[in-house]
């Protein structure tokens, strides 16, 4: 069964079949997204700049050319299953970050499996609302995207992984987020 939680830009898919994932224990977690430069920006703008600073310095976001890259860890989820390698965020129940500090995707993202789930061999009646917030989204977020990386590009310092460029880019999220909200009205939070 499908939940949608409405809240914009930060609206959030829930399924009960990732309890029970058919891929696995970890689900889809056994391949994180990156954290792209809106990524970054959403949390820096949910004030979580010192702590990317903190993860980046850990090793656990490591600097990559669209972003930031999820160390990946190996595994067991049982004594007798095999290592798999899986988000150094993954835990024993589930996600060990909150939702602030996770990739877009990791929040708005649900398989096929999970769209197309029935509910007392009925379609999930949530499902046609979730597929249409989950196509928004991934159009949003890869415009903003798009437009970010050809800022970053065309800046002669390129990705600095300091303070003051993680705050640009947390200014340059809430901009384009606020140009986008007639856009993202459908998903505004229930008042
Ligand atoms: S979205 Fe699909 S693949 Fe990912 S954890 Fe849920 S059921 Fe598994
Ligand atoms: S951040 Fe959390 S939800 Fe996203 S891939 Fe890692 S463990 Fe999974």
């Amino acid at each position: 069964m499908i939940r949608l939680e409405l809240s914009g830009e930060h609206t959030r898919l829930h399924s009960t079949l990732c309890g029970q994932c058919p891929q696995g224990p970890a689900g889809c977690c056994v391949s994180p997204p990156e954290l792209d430069w809106t990524d970054i920006g959403r949390i820096v703008s949910l004030s979580g700049r010192g702590w990317l600073l903190e993860q980046i310095a850990a090793g656990n976001l490591l600097p990559a050319s669209r972003g930031l890259e999820l160390r990946r860890v190996r595994k067991r989820e049982g004594p007798a299953a095999p290592r798999r390698s899986k988000c150094v965020y993954h835990g024993a129940r589930g996600c060990t970050i909150p939702a602030d500090r996770r990739a877009a995707t990791c929040n708005y993202f649900l398989c096929e499996d999970a769209f197309a789930e029935r509910v007392d061999g009925q379609a999930d009646p949530a499902s046609a609302a979730s597929r249409r917030a989950h196509a928004l989204l991934r159009e949003v977020y890869g415009r903003w995207d798009r437009e970010l990386a050809e800022a970053i590009a065309s800046r002669p310092e390129g990705p600095s992984w300091d303070a003051a460029f993680l705050d640009w880019l947390g200014a340059e999220f809430e901009r384009l987020s606020s140009a986008s909200r007639g856009e993202l009205a459908a998903l505004a939070a229930p008042g």
